[in-house]
């Protein structure tokens, strides 16, 4: 019965890549031409915070990036899946501010596949919560949207409200040591009852520079969190 009706479902709505319309396999799957112009992150990478490396590397089985080596990055795991370019702003963009909803799925199966070879164990997913005054203008939460698939995958719980956060002005143009600052203080615990003793999973559209990972890791931590990881659809690569 389930079959008859993805089958009549298909036959009204054939599955389309959201990117050019062309006709794939089954709904929430880019067509391959689109799907081999994303830079998706693979081997090498930093094993700790997903840091990619140039392909032609061999770096040994756990290759740890400079920033990691350093202790700087707190969280357990980073992963994100791929690159922030011009073809994933592309898709994350209108996603984000356009309510392009269409993307929601292989990004969020982008980002499990980015965590598939970790073998985390995850309690609670929690997306980056955005100001009430942000989620207003805006609608919908797309951290929200992306986390949905990651905790059913997980098999974990969905955590939208044990953490809030202030209203801030945009950090859009801002470096890292300006990010830092400007995310220090910007979250507010509300319930540690999901977070005391819990492996969480945070899920975030972009990393750009690391500072709200690493803002929500410090205050989950002194809620008690027994582990912090981070997984984003696209991340800002810079020289290191
Ligand atoms: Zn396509
Ligand atoms: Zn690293």
């Amino acid at each position: 019965m389930v079959n008859l009706f993805s089958k009549i479902f298909d036959f009204i709505y054939p599955p389309v890549c959201p990117v050019c319309n062309d006709i794939v396999d089954s709904h929430g799957m880019l067509c391959g031409a689109c799907w081999s112009k994303f830079n998706w992150i693979s081997n090498p990478k930093c094993y700790k915070c997903g840091y990619p490396f140039p392909a032609d590397l061999d770096l040994g089985e756990k290759p740890m990036c400079p920033n990691c080596a350093a202790g700087e990055c707190e969280l357990d795991l980073i992963r994100s899946a791929c690159v922030y370019d011009d073809v994933s702003k592309n898709i994350m963009l209108p996603f984000k501010h356009a309510s392009a909803l269409k993307y929601q799925m292989i990004m969020s199966r982008a980002m499990i596949n980015a965590l598939k070879d970790t073998n985390i164990n995850v309690d609670v997913v929690m997306p980056v919560p955005l100001a009430w005054r942000r989620l207003f203008k805006r609608g919908y939460n797309q951290a929200n949207l992306l986390s949905k698939p990651i905790a059913k995958y997980f098999n974990a719980y969905l955590d939208v409200d044990s953490v809030s956060r202030k209203y801030r002005t945009d950090m859009g143009h801002k470096n890292a040591k300006q990010r830092k600052e400007n995310v220090r203080g910007v979250f507010v615990v509300k319930n540690t009852e999901h977070i005391k003793g819990k492996k969480i999973l945070l899920v975030d559209d972009v990393m750009t520079s690391g500072a709200t990972f690493y803002e929500l890791n410090r205050i989950l931590r002194k809620a008690g969190a027994s582990a912090v990881y981070a997984v984003s659809f696209c991340r800002v690569v810079h020289a290191i």
